[in-house]
């Protein structure tokens, strides 16, 4: 089979919608029904091919999560509610739906992996990038993009993986399993103040890990030109210095400018434009293997028109061209937080060290700080 031929894998199943928690809540199985309708949209059939999952191994499981948790979310099947945390509760098939969307996602990296699909998304729920080893929380039982790196170094040998975290939220659970781990780089972007804390400058991982996690928590109102120069700016030269041998997308669509979780503005042009930007580092450094992963995403028909528009990006039905995208960036947005990240990370990144490249790269000055910093107390103050 050529290169050409090969298809973007999705992972799909009954059971990532037999998940429900309590009625009105944002995290529902319709949200993945409005996915499954752009697969039989004209134009999109006959590019993709369907993954049938398995189950995530509790072998697997045990890398990640404790045994103890584990047995714990075992003890929630067939029971018609569990209180988890707040807002993350189970239904009698939650826990079978957990197991089959961490193992979907292992089944996606495998067949991406073999080179039988050039790339996947996997469509699943339960969520899982604030799942941690112990913990479930906001709306994650199992981590599934972190259970699928420790699958991918364990099973298939690889030593560096790339995770991007574009969810609105931090991905706290995936950042909490690899803070000390230099084979995986850890980059999330997101929305400074929201559920649930942490993600700051400053937090860079720790011991052989540091400078590993790349946090950019970013003031509401930033859209498609912020996310997008920040992409090529900083994610870009990162990556292709890490030059890792697969890479693993947290993709969560509550960044949108319609949902009702986030205060962003990123449209699906937006989305493309960053799938576009991985797509590109990944060509460069592991022969297109990405995966994806559902993270958030609460607004259905932006989720819908989100995903698609990502989709089309991975089966190369358009070709987004993030350097257009990214000049319409406010360089005020943009000045402080590269500061920021070029003086946390600089020391560890030669393409991160000081740069005076352009208007968005100087140093911001005293009164810009005093006004940044006074943004960022008052999002706090609000959250
Ligand atoms: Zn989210």
């Amino acid at each position: 089979m050529t290169n050409t031929a090969r298809k973007t894998g999705i992972v799909q199943h009954p059971l990532y919608a037999r998940h429900c928690m309590e009625p009105g809540h944002p995290e529902c199985p319709e949200r993945l029904a409005a996915l499954y309708t752009i697969l039989r949209e004209p134009g999109m059939q006959g590019h993709f091919e369907e993954i049938t999952p398995t189950k995530i191994a509790k072998e697997v499981l045990l890398i990640v999560h404790s045994w103890d948790y584990i047995e714990s979310l075992e003890a929630t099947e067939g029971k018609s509610c569990t209180f988890l945390d707040a807002d993350t509760r189970t239904s009698p098939d939650s826990h079978a739906a957990a197991l089959m969307a961490a193992g979907g996602l292992c089944c996606a990296v495998e067949r991406v992996h073999a080179g039988e699909l050039k790339n996947a998304f996997a469509m699943v729920r339960p969520p899982g990038h604030h799942a941690k080893r112990s913990k479930a929380m906001g709306f994650c039982l199992y981590n599934n993009v972190a259970l699928a790196a420790r699958y991918a170094q364990t099973r298939l040998a690889l030593s560096r993986i790339l995770i991007v975290d574009w969810d609105l939220h931090f991905g706290n659970g995936t950042q909490h399993c690899f803070a000390d781990d230099p084979s995986v780089l850890f980059f999330s972007i997101h929305q400074t103040g929201s559920f649930p804390g942490g993600g700051r400058f400053r937090k860079i991982g720790k011991d052989g890990g540091k400078g590993f996690s790349i946090h950019i928590p970013l003031l509401p109102g930033c859209g498609d030109g912020e996310y997008v120069a920040l992409f090529e700016k900083i994610l870009k030269p990162v990556a292709l210095e890490f030059n890792p041998q697969l890479i693993l997308v947290s993709a969560g669509f509550d960044p949108h400018f319609n949902d009702p979780l986030g205060n962003m503005r990123v449209t699906p042009l937006g989305f493309a434009a960053m799938a576009r930007s991985i797509l590109d580092i990944a060509e460069q450094c592991c022969e297109g293997r990405v995966i994806m992963a559902l993270e958030g995403g609460y607004d259905l028909d932006g989720l819908r028109d989100s995903v698609r528009a990502v989709l089309k990006e991975l089966a190369g039905l358009q070709q987004t061209d993030p350097v257009e995208i990214m000049a319409a960036a406010d360089p005020k947005k943009l000045k402080y937080v590269l500061w920021r990240i070029r003086r946390a990370h600089g020391r560890y990144w030669k393409s991160l060290q000081p740069s005076l490249g352009d208007k968005a790269d100087s140093i911001p000055s005293f009164f810009e700080r005093v006004n940044e910093w006074l943004a960022r107390c008052l999002v706090y103050l609000k959250s």
